[in-house]
């Protein structure tokens, strides 16, 4: 299982993940939580020399880049934890009934088998958490799916320091042949997403990246799912009531979610409602600055912030195309209700867009311009007035995680997370990338009818015990 450039091993890569399709498919939920925890226990022991490698080749912390890979493995864990409970079962059972109301019923069994071979593109900004190991391999191989990784190139060395620790995991701990393989290259990228044997794809990135990729997968003849999680502006609206009440906590807690990881977030608060642009700069701590993750992304801060500079006032900072220094950029409300299509431009990295507002009202109805978002925030009293109550209502009509007092940046793995959103924040609002539920992805249903015990799976028969969560409907 190497990796390079080649279409010999391209065509290899793909061929071995076909074949381990159906015993990948066929493996125990207990076999595939021995897996997740090899894995994790794995990454764990080599965490010296990833943490290193990383730090080489992104400049993120070795703080951050810790606490991104303790992430990672807890990720890996709970998901196992999550698979040896049957949490992922979903099964319903309908007894076959003479009786039901529109005409007497067979009996039907639903559950969900794994969709197949799955594509990953790794993320640049999280090398661990969204890289080799992180959140889309490990939903997809809970799902019982092999996974093809696209590394990303901006971090080569890592991408393959973890392929190497990931696949030895996996056969020491007897997973099949082929469960697991790399590519490297744009090129092979957009092939393998083509590739007949790959079933469904993950992809975290850029917007043109993954609408691009999109469009190849909904051009085949045979369209797959194509689970890409983009751009976000995260708009954060201010209430007066919270303005009034709590400013340097306000200014101190937008500081820090601005800066986080140079602000290359996803989930970074890129434009911000408030009522009094000047009090909110005159309460802000200075804001810190720090190295960019590679030449390309500080190409697109300078290109990105440029651009806003040519049609909002700079409130903060200066353009540089040398360094990734926080800038902020002001407006009003009146010129966001004329330009919605403001409210699109994320600047990935440490700026915002500042929009003063005189009525709350005038918030409610810009809101209704906004496209598909991650998250967005409001900061609020102690509890939600109605007016806030609705401006919350507003929200989640557009947004996929909505948030009270509080920040975007800093995502916990849980089960009730929700990362995602509707369009262009993802090609798909209907799931998250985030979190245990983030397995339903890569599942596909199925519903066995009439079916006798001998030929249905293992947590539908009649004879054995039926799994806990599976829901019979007399
Ligand atoms: P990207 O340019 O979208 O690249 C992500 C992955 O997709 C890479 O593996 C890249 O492969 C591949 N790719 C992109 N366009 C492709 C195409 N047309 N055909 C085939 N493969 C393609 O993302 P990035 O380099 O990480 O960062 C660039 C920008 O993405 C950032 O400035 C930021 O705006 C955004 N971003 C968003 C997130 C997020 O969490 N949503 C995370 C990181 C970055 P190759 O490079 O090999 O072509």
């Amino acid at each position: 299982m190497t990796t390079t450039r080649s279409a010999d091993v391209l065509e290899n890569a793909l061929d071995a993940v076909a074949r381990a399709a159906r015993p990948t498919a066929r493996s125990t939920a207990a076999t595939r939580a021995d897996w997740l925890r090899n894995i994790a226990d794995s990454l764990d022991r080599a965490s010296a020399e990833l943490i290193s490698i990383a730090r080489a080749e992104t400049n993120l912390t070795e703080v951050r880049l810790a606490n991104e890979l303790r992430r990672t493995t807890f990720q890996a864990r709970l998901f196992a934890d999550r698979l040896s409970t049957g949490s992922f079962s979903g099964a319903f059972i309908d007894p076959a009934d003479a009786d039901w109301p529109m005409g007497a019923r067979p009996d039907l069994r639903r559950t969900f088998i794994p969709i197949g071979p799955v594509l990953v593109f790794t993320a640049s900004n999280f090398p661990f958490a969204f890289g080799v190991a992180g959140g889309d391999m490990v939903s997809a191989l809970t799902a019982g799916c092999p996974v093809l990784i696209k590394a990303h190139p901006g971090h080569p060395d890592l991408s393959r320091a973890t392929y190497r620790v990931v696949t030895d995991a996996l056969a020491d701990a007897g997973a099949p042949e082929g469960v697991f393989g790399m590519i490297e290259g744009e090129d092979n990228g957009r092939a393998a997403v083509l590739d007949p044997r790959i079933r469904a794809v993950g992809f975290t990135g850029s917007t043109i990246g993954g609408r691009a990729l999109f469009d190849v997968a909904m051009s085949r003849p045979d369209p797959i799912p194509f689970y890409a999680e983009m751009g976000s502006t995260n708009p954060v609206v201010i209430t007066p009531r919270s303005w009034a009440t709590r400013r340097a906590e306000i200014a101190d807690g937008f500081a820090a979610s601005l800066t986080a990881s140079a602000g290359q977030m996803c989930t970074k608060p890129g434009v911000v409602f408030l009522p009094d642009v000047q009090g909110f700069l005159d309460q802000l701590p200075s804001l810190s600055a720090a190295p960019m993750l590679n030449d390309h992304i500080l190409d697109g801060f300078h290109r990105t912030t440029s651009k806003m500079a040519t049609q909002a006032a700079i409130a903060l900072g200066e353009l540089s195309a040398r360094d990734a220094a926080p800038i902020l950029f002001r407006t009003s409300i009146a010129e966001v209700q004329a330009r919605p299509d403001l409210l699109d431009l994320e600047m990935f990295g440490p700026a915002a867009l500042l929009v003063e507002y005189t009525h709350l009202d005038q918030v409610v109805d810009v809101i209704d311009q906004l496209p598909g978002q991650l998250t967005a925030s409001v900061h609020g009293g102690d509890q939600p007035d109605p007016r806030e109550a609705e401006l919350v209502a507003r929200l989640a009509e557009h947004a996929g995680r909505i948030l009270w007092n509080d920040w975007p940046t800093g995502l916990s793995v849980t089960d009730a997370q929700q990362h995602g959103g509707p369009y262009p924040a993802t090609t798909a609002p209907l799931s998250t990338s985030v979190g245990t539920q983030s397995v339903w992805r890569f599942l596909r249903p199925v519903t066995f009818q009439n079916m006798p015990d001998e030929a249905l799976p293992e947590g539908l028969r009649r004879n054995l015990n039926s799994p806990s969560s599976a829901q019979e409907h007399a």
